[in-house]
Protein backbone atom coordinates (compact mmCIF):
# COMPACT_ATOMS: atom_id res chain seq x y z
CA UNK A 1 0.00 0.00 0.00
CA UNK A 2 0.88 3.42 -0.95
CA UNK A 3 0.46 6.30 1.55
CA UNK A 4 1.36 10.07 0.69
CA UNK A 5 1.24 12.95 3.06
CA UNK A 6 0.21 16.24 0.76
CA UNK A 7 -0.66 18.28 3.79
CA UNK A 8 0.45 17.96 7.36
CA UNK A 9 -0.64 21.02 8.87
CA UNK A 10 -3.75 21.49 10.88
CA UNK A 11 -6.34 24.10 9.69
CA UNK A 12 -4.99 27.19 8.96
CA UNK A 13 -1.72 25.87 8.12
CA UNK A 14 1.87 26.84 8.57
CA UNK A 15 2.51 29.76 8.50
CA UNK A 16 -1.10 30.65 9.12
CA UNK A 17 -2.17 34.12 6.74
CA UNK A 18 -3.18 35.64 10.24
CA UNK A 19 -1.14 34.14 12.70
CA UNK A 20 1.71 36.30 14.75
CA UNK A 21 2.70 33.47 16.97
CA UNK A 22 6.52 33.09 17.15
CA UNK A 23 6.33 29.76 14.79
CA UNK A 24 4.62 31.87 12.33
CA UNK A 25 6.69 34.91 12.89
CA UNK A 26 10.01 33.68 12.57
CA UNK A 27 8.94 31.64 9.60
CA UNK A 28 8.34 34.83 7.85
CA UNK A 29 11.38 36.40 8.86
CA UNK A 30 12.99 33.75 7.21
CA UNK A 31 14.92 32.68 10.53
CA UNK A 32 12.97 29.39 10.86
CA UNK A 33 14.20 26.18 11.28
CA UNK A 34 11.93 24.07 9.86
CA UNK A 35 9.35 23.88 6.52
CA UNK A 36 6.10 25.43 5.57
CA UNK A 37 3.41 23.27 5.58
CA UNK A 38 0.33 23.20 4.09
CA UNK A 39 -3.21 21.86 5.57
CA UNK A 40 -3.87 18.33 6.65
CA UNK A 41 -4.38 15.93 3.43
CA UNK A 42 -3.74 12.13 2.70
CA UNK A 43 -3.86 10.19 -0.07
CA UNK A 44 -3.82 6.03 -0.41
CA UNK A 45 -3.43 3.50 -3.16
CA UNK A 46 -2.85 -0.30 -2.99
CA UNK A 47 -1.40 -0.02 -6.81
CA UNK A 48 0.11 3.39 -7.09
CA UNK A 49 -2.67 3.65 -9.91
CA UNK A 50 -5.71 4.55 -8.26
CA UNK A 51 -5.51 6.79 -5.29
CA UNK A 52 -8.50 7.43 -2.62
CA UNK A 53 -7.99 10.89 -0.52
CA UNK A 54 -8.76 10.97 3.18
CA UNK A 55 -10.25 13.91 3.40
CA UNK A 56 -10.34 17.17 1.29
CA UNK A 57 -7.98 19.96 2.58
CA UNK A 58 -8.65 23.47 1.60
CA UNK A 59 -4.80 23.04 -0.39
CA UNK A 60 -6.00 20.12 -2.36
CA UNK A 61 -5.41 22.29 -5.69
CA UNK A 62 -2.38 22.95 -4.98
CA UNK A 63 -1.44 19.65 -3.16
CA UNK A 64 -2.57 17.80 -6.22
CA UNK A 65 -0.53 19.70 -8.39
CA UNK A 66 2.55 19.12 -6.94
CA UNK A 67 1.86 15.07 -6.74
CA UNK A 68 2.76 13.53 -10.46
CA UNK A 69 0.75 10.19 -9.37
CA UNK A 70 -2.46 12.26 -9.28
CA UNK A 71 -2.08 13.67 -12.66
CA UNK A 72 -4.46 12.51 -15.17
CA UNK A 73 -2.18 9.40 -16.96
CA UNK A 74 -4.17 9.49 -20.45
CA UNK A 75 -4.66 12.14 -23.41
CA UNK A 76 -8.36 12.04 -21.97
CA UNK A 77 -9.26 14.42 -19.33
CA UNK A 78 -9.76 12.45 -16.04
CA UNK A 79 -8.16 11.19 -12.90
CA UNK A 80 -6.46 8.64 -11.12
CA UNK A 81 -8.59 10.38 -7.99
CA UNK A 82 -11.29 7.46 -7.59
CA UNK A 83 -12.70 9.07 -4.62
CA UNK A 84 -12.39 10.78 -1.18
CA UNK A 85 -13.30 9.36 2.42
CA UNK A 86 -14.23 11.64 4.96
CA UNK A 87 -13.36 11.66 8.77
CA UNK A 88 -15.62 14.93 9.77
CA UNK A 89 -17.88 17.49 8.50
CA UNK A 90 -14.91 19.98 9.21
CA UNK A 91 -13.82 23.08 7.33
CA UNK A 92 -10.78 21.77 6.85
CA UNK A 93 -11.75 18.35 5.99
CA UNK A 94 -14.73 19.02 3.38
CA UNK A 95 -13.48 22.23 1.81
CA UNK A 96 -11.52 20.45 -1.01
CA UNK A 97 -13.88 18.85 -2.52
CA UNK A 98 -15.09 22.01 -4.03
CA UNK A 99 -11.64 21.67 -6.08
CA UNK A 100 -12.82 18.30 -7.05
CA UNK A 101 -16.05 19.78 -8.70
CA UNK A 102 -14.76 19.62 -12.45
CA UNK A 103 -17.48 17.25 -13.42
CA UNK A 104 -15.39 14.57 -12.37
CA UNK A 105 -17.11 11.43 -11.13
CA UNK A 106 -16.12 10.75 -7.63
CA UNK A 107 -17.28 8.34 -4.56
CA UNK A 108 -17.19 10.24 -1.49
CA UNK A 109 -17.25 7.93 1.78
CA UNK A 110 -18.92 9.54 4.68
CA UNK A 111 -20.68 8.48 8.45
CA UNK A 112 -24.51 9.37 7.21
CA UNK A 113 -24.22 12.12 9.98
CA UNK A 114 -20.84 14.54 8.09
CA UNK A 115 -22.74 13.38 4.73
CA UNK A 116 -26.21 15.19 6.04
CA UNK A 117 -23.91 18.20 6.94
CA UNK A 118 -22.45 18.73 3.60
CA UNK A 119 -25.61 17.96 1.69
CA UNK A 120 -28.30 19.15 2.83
CA UNK A 121 -27.05 22.31 4.73
CA UNK A 122 -24.20 23.68 2.58
CA UNK A 123 -25.89 23.96 -1.33
CA UNK A 124 -22.56 25.33 -2.25
CA UNK A 125 -21.67 21.40 -2.44
CA UNK A 126 -24.39 20.82 -4.98
CA UNK A 127 -22.22 21.74 -7.51
CA UNK A 128 -20.61 17.82 -7.07
CA UNK A 129 -24.02 16.60 -8.57
CA UNK A 130 -23.42 18.12 -11.75
CA UNK A 131 -20.74 15.67 -13.12
CA UNK A 132 -22.12 12.98 -15.25
CA UNK A 133 -22.63 10.79 -13.57
CA UNK A 134 -22.75 12.37 -10.93
CA UNK A 135 -20.92 12.39 -7.19
CA UNK A 136 -21.56 9.26 -5.10
CA UNK A 137 -22.02 9.45 -1.76
CA UNK A 138 -21.74 6.19 0.14
CA UNK A 139 -22.41 5.83 3.89
CA UNK A 140 -19.52 4.95 6.45
CA UNK A 141 -21.48 2.21 9.04
CA UNK A 142 -19.03 2.20 12.41
CA UNK A 143 -16.86 -0.41 12.79
CA UNK A 144 -17.62 -1.99 9.69
CA UNK A 145 -15.23 -2.92 7.15
CA UNK A 146 -16.58 -1.11 3.64
CA UNK A 147 -14.93 -2.01 0.08
CA UNK A 148 -13.60 1.56 -1.42
CA UNK A 149 -12.02 -0.16 -4.96
CA UNK A 150 -8.95 -1.32 -6.37
CA UNK A 151 -7.97 -3.60 -3.56
CA UNK A 152 -8.47 -1.24 -0.42
CA UNK A 153 -10.75 -1.74 2.65
CA UNK A 154 -11.76 0.92 4.81
CA UNK A 155 -13.32 0.90 8.77
CA UNK A 156 -14.84 3.90 10.29
CA UNK A 157 -13.82 3.99 14.25
CA UNK A 158 -15.77 6.15 16.18
CA UNK A 159 -13.43 8.52 18.43
CA UNK A 160 -15.89 10.55 20.39
CA UNK A 161 -15.36 13.85 19.20
CA UNK A 162 -18.16 16.12 18.60
CA UNK A 163 -19.90 17.99 14.93
CA UNK A 164 -18.30 21.32 14.06
CA UNK A 165 -19.66 24.21 15.41
CA UNK A 166 -21.18 25.92 12.21
CA UNK A 167 -24.16 23.03 12.07
CA UNK A 168 -27.41 24.52 13.49
CA UNK A 169 -29.12 22.94 16.49
CA UNK A 170 -32.54 21.86 14.46
CA UNK A 171 -29.68 19.55 12.37
CA UNK A 172 -27.49 18.44 15.33
CA UNK A 173 -30.68 17.00 16.81
CA UNK A 174 -31.02 14.68 14.14
CA UNK A 175 -27.61 13.56 13.97
CA UNK A 176 -25.95 10.63 15.78
CA UNK A 177 -23.47 11.91 18.12
CA UNK A 178 -20.66 9.18 17.59
CA UNK A 179 -20.79 9.50 13.66
CA UNK A 180 -19.12 13.52 14.18
CA UNK A 181 -15.17 12.62 14.00
CA UNK A 182 -14.00 8.86 13.29
CA UNK A 183 -10.58 7.29 12.64
CA UNK A 184 -10.11 5.11 9.54
CA UNK A 185 -8.21 1.67 9.21
CA UNK A 186 -7.45 1.52 5.85
CA UNK A 187 -5.74 -2.14 4.47
CA UNK A 188 -5.08 -3.84 1.43
CA UNK A 189 -5.74 -6.96 3.15
CA UNK A 190 -1.76 -6.89 4.17
CA UNK A 191 -0.85 -3.97 5.67
CA UNK A 192 -3.26 -1.44 7.54
CA UNK A 193 -2.78 2.48 7.96
CA UNK A 194 -4.46 4.31 11.13
CA UNK A 195 -5.51 7.61 10.26
CA UNK A 196 -6.94 9.89 12.96
CA UNK A 197 -6.12 13.67 12.06
CA UNK A 198 -8.73 14.27 15.29
CA UNK A 199 -8.15 12.33 18.39
CA UNK A 200 -10.58 13.93 21.29
CA UNK A 201 -9.92 13.18 24.81
CA UNK A 202 -12.42 10.89 25.59
CA UNK A 203 -11.16 8.70 22.45
CA UNK A 204 -11.21 5.18 23.97
CA UNK A 205 -10.28 2.05 22.25
CA UNK A 206 -8.03 3.89 20.38
CA UNK A 207 -4.57 2.21 21.44
CA UNK A 208 -5.48 -1.14 20.29
CA UNK A 209 -6.25 0.24 16.70
CA UNK A 210 -2.34 1.67 16.66
CA UNK A 211 -1.34 -1.44 18.13
CA UNK A 212 -2.80 -3.40 15.28
CA UNK A 213 -1.60 -0.81 12.49
CA UNK A 214 1.83 -1.15 10.76
CA UNK A 215 1.33 2.43 10.41
CA UNK A 216 -0.40 5.22 12.54
CA UNK A 217 -0.66 9.08 11.56
CA UNK A 218 -2.27 10.30 14.50
CA UNK A 219 -3.53 13.56 15.71
CA UNK A 220 -0.55 16.04 15.67
CA UNK A 221 -2.11 18.88 16.41
CA UNK A 222 -0.97 20.59 19.51
CA UNK A 223 1.88 20.03 22.14
CA UNK A 224 0.19 21.55 25.03
CA UNK A 225 -3.67 21.99 26.34
CA UNK A 226 -2.98 25.60 26.36
CA UNK A 227 -0.99 26.40 23.66
CA UNK A 228 -4.09 27.90 21.91
CA UNK A 229 -5.36 29.89 24.56
CA UNK A 230 -1.87 31.48 25.39
CA UNK A 231 -1.32 32.70 21.93
CA UNK A 232 -4.64 34.29 21.60
CA UNK A 233 -5.34 35.09 25.02
CA UNK A 234 -8.80 33.25 25.46
CA UNK A 235 -10.49 30.27 23.57
CA UNK A 236 -10.48 26.51 23.92
CA UNK A 237 -8.24 24.00 25.38
CA UNK A 238 -6.66 21.46 23.16
CA UNK A 239 -9.26 19.18 24.92
CA UNK A 240 -11.84 20.94 24.59
CA UNK A 241 -11.14 21.35 20.88
CA UNK A 242 -11.42 17.43 20.64
CA UNK A 243 -7.58 17.05 20.33
CA UNK A 244 -5.67 15.58 22.52
CA UNK A 245 -2.22 16.92 23.41
CA UNK A 246 0.98 15.23 22.28
CA UNK A 247 3.03 16.01 25.61
CA UNK A 248 1.52 16.59 29.79
CA UNK A 249 -0.75 13.52 31.41
CA UNK A 250 -2.93 11.67 29.27
CA UNK A 251 -1.31 13.18 26.42
CA UNK A 252 -0.80 11.25 23.41
CA UNK A 253 3.39 10.78 23.82
CA UNK A 254 2.87 9.01 27.60
CA UNK A 255 -0.22 7.04 26.27
CA UNK A 256 1.72 5.31 23.46
CA UNK A 257 5.22 5.40 25.74
CA UNK A 258 7.13 2.29 25.46
CA UNK A 259 5.48 1.01 22.00
CA UNK A 260 7.42 -0.59 19.78
CA UNK A 261 5.26 -0.82 16.81
CA UNK A 262 3.68 0.59 14.78
CA UNK A 263 5.36 3.56 12.60
CA UNK A 264 4.09 6.58 14.53
CA UNK A 265 3.61 9.43 12.71
CA UNK A 266 2.15 13.04 13.79
CA UNK A 267 0.06 14.90 11.95
CA UNK A 268 -2.17 17.79 11.62
CA UNK A 269 -0.10 20.13 13.30
CA UNK A 270 -0.91 23.27 14.15
CA UNK A 271 1.28 26.47 13.58
CA UNK A 272 1.17 27.16 17.00
CA UNK A 273 3.15 23.64 17.92
CA UNK A 274 6.73 23.87 19.27
CA UNK A 275 7.83 20.49 17.46
CA UNK A 276 7.31 22.21 13.80
CA UNK A 277 10.63 23.58 14.96
CA UNK A 278 13.79 21.63 14.25
CA UNK A 279 15.75 23.42 17.10
CA UNK A 280 13.38 22.76 20.01
CA UNK A 281 13.46 20.76 22.61
CA UNK A 282 10.02 19.47 21.67
CA UNK A 283 10.94 18.62 18.48
CA UNK A 284 13.92 16.37 19.90
CA UNK A 285 11.18 15.06 22.62
CA UNK A 286 9.37 13.63 20.00
CA UNK A 287 12.07 11.83 17.84
CA UNK A 288 12.99 10.34 20.93
CA UNK A 289 10.09 8.56 22.10
CA UNK A 290 10.13 7.30 18.87
CA UNK A 291 7.81 9.42 16.83
CA UNK A 292 8.44 10.69 13.23
CA UNK A 293 6.57 14.18 12.10
CA UNK A 294 4.75 14.43 9.10
CA UNK A 295 5.93 16.96 6.26
CA UNK A 296 4.75 17.22 3.28
CA UNK A 297 5.80 14.88 0.59
CA UNK A 298 6.32 12.40 3.17
CA UNK A 299 5.74 8.63 1.76
CA UNK A 300 5.24 5.62 3.01
CA UNK A 301 5.54 2.03 1.11
CA UNK A 302 3.99 -0.43 3.60
ZN1 LIG B 1 1.10 30.80 14.17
Amino acid sequence: MHVKVLGSAAGGGFPQWNCACSNCSRMRRGVFRGSARTQAQVAVSADGATWFLLNASPDLRQQILATPELAPHGPQRGSPIAGVVLTSADVDAVIGLLHLREFQPLRIFATRGVRRIVTERNILFRTLERSDPPVEWYDLPLGKEVALTSGLRCTAIPVGGSYPEYVDNDLRRTLAPEEAVIGLTVTDGTKTLLFAPGLPAKAKDWKSQVEASDLALLDGTFWTNDELTKVRGSGRTAREMGHLPLSGRGGLLEELRGATRPRRVAIHINNTNPILDEESAEHRAMLDAGWEIARDGMEFHL
